[in-house]
């Protein structure tokens, strides 16, 4: 069995992390451990990029109560949880998810090698709800390794491996704008057909278990990278500027929603008291301060419970103008079968990206939050619908814009003799 020639029973593996020239960090790293039932022929690991689980005893044989604690606390509710099973004979489990400093959210998904998922059937899984835990029935085989967790995992390697096939095309620019805390770079892909200096601004993944949203982010960013005539005029006219993992050491390490400080990234956009918010603030400030440079589209993507854009109000004036409203109108007309809620809103003191973006900018600045248990088919479907809506309201406000600039010039918009 595999993983046996790692294990080494119930050793502690401690993960050390480069943080050398990093200030001291305020959570403890999770200790990757093997837990090993020998009469049982079981095994649970946490040790792989992504996981969480923090205990884990046995209650009689094949039965397993799993504790997950959060990096630190308070902390909100995404209660996180990836682990991997390996047995030595085909087995059928009951894994008890019980949780400190939070309750069961995420619907338990599975994969036998870490990159295919399938949702755990309704008939195999019990939520208790008054507990605040999870009952789970896990059927192992000896063939391959049982993967579990909140939902499918999409990792740092697997967003680096992304950025890099993206780079390919000669108009993607990839370039590493700061690091983490933990040391791990923050990169910015740069995706444009010229030096145009109308801009759109483009995060995600501050919130680690937020898979979701880094779906919604590649569909989206795909979109823009097609080969396709509406695609190629918006690349001519527009340079996006993505940086599609904000919160990389809190992804590698399971966490539920903080950076190696125990801090909510999306809360640090007044203060700026966090590494990764700084460093990413100050590129994105950067590239808006070239010569004639506009910004015009901000997006934040994430996960919660539902889908919902947080968006600014109607009232609330935009440089591009009622683009917020148009363009969700248009998606909720294409694309019926995706509900969502649209709540617009403006607080200057709540830190999030979004505040700052509209603070900073005056641009439509939207947060763009997928619902934990939206299909992937609909998150791929809906995003490229959503990239294809918003380039041809930002090529439409790019023209008015020209269109503007020739009225209030002395020839008033006419030929100019
Ligand atoms: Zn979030």
């Amino acid at each position: 069995m595999r993983i046996l020639r790692e294990d080494v029973g119930c050793v502690v593996l401690l993960v050390a992390v480069a943080v050398s020239s990093a200030p001291a960090q305020r959570v403890a790293l999770q200790t990757q451990r093997t837990w090993r039932f020998e009469s049982d022929h079981v095994c649970i690991t946490n040790a792989f990029p992504g996981a969480r689980l923090s205990d884990c005893q046995r209650v009689a044989r094949h039965e397993y109560r799993l504790v997950v604690r959060p990096e630190n606390q308070p902390v909100n509710n995404s209660a996180w949880y990836a682990f991997r099973v390996d047995v030595q004979e085909a087995v059928t489990l009951t894994v008890h998810l019980v949780y400190e400093g939070g309750r069961h959210r995420y619907h338990p998904h599975l994969s036998p090698d870490g990159r295919v998922w399938h949702v755990l059937s309704a008939e195999r899984y019990r939520h208790d709800r008054a507990q605040h835990s999870a009952t789970l029935t896990l059927a192992a085989v000896v063939e391959h390794p049982l993967w579990v967790a909140g939902s499918a995992l999409i990792g740092v390697a697997d967003l680096d491996k992304w950025c890099q096939q993206l780079a390919n095309d000669r108009f993607v620019q990839r370039a590493v704008v700061g690091q983490s805390l933990g040391g791990r770079p923050l990169h910015m892909l740069t995706i444009g057909e010229t030096t145009a200096a109308n801009l759109v601004f483009i995060i995600s993944r501050q919130h680690p278990p937020e898979v979701a949203g880094t779906m919604a982010l590649q569909a989206f960013v795909e979109r823009l990278c097609a080969k396709e005539l509406l695609a190629r005029q918006y690349r001519q006219a527009f340079t996006t500027v993505v940086v599609p993992l904000m919160n990389p050491d809190g992804v590698m390490q399971g966490h539920w929603r903080h950076n190696n400080n125990g801090v909510d990234l999306n809360r640090d956009w007044r203060l700026f008291a966090q590494p990764e918010t700084r460093q990413v603030r100050d590129a994105l400030l950067k590239v808006a301060a070239v010569a004639d440079a506009r910004p015009f589209l901000f997006l934040d993507f994430h996960a919660t419970h539902r889908n919902l854009f947080y968006t600014q109000a109607d009232q609330h004036e935009t440089f591009p103008k009622d683009f917020t409203r148009r363009w969700l109108v248009g998606l909720r007309q294409r694309f019926p079968e995706y509900e969502f809620r649209r709540h617009g809103s403006h607080n200057p003191r709540g830190g999030t990206s979004k505040s700052w973006a509209y603070e900073q900018f005056g641009i439509p600045a939207i947060t763009y939050e997928v619902g934990d248990r939206t299909r992937r088919e609909l998150i791929d479907r809906f995003a490229a619908g959503a990239a294809e809506g918003a380039m041809k309201l930002l090529l439409a406000a790019l023209a008015g814009r020209a269109g503007a600039a020739a009225d209030s010039s002395p020839c008033g918009g006419g030929v100019c003799h």
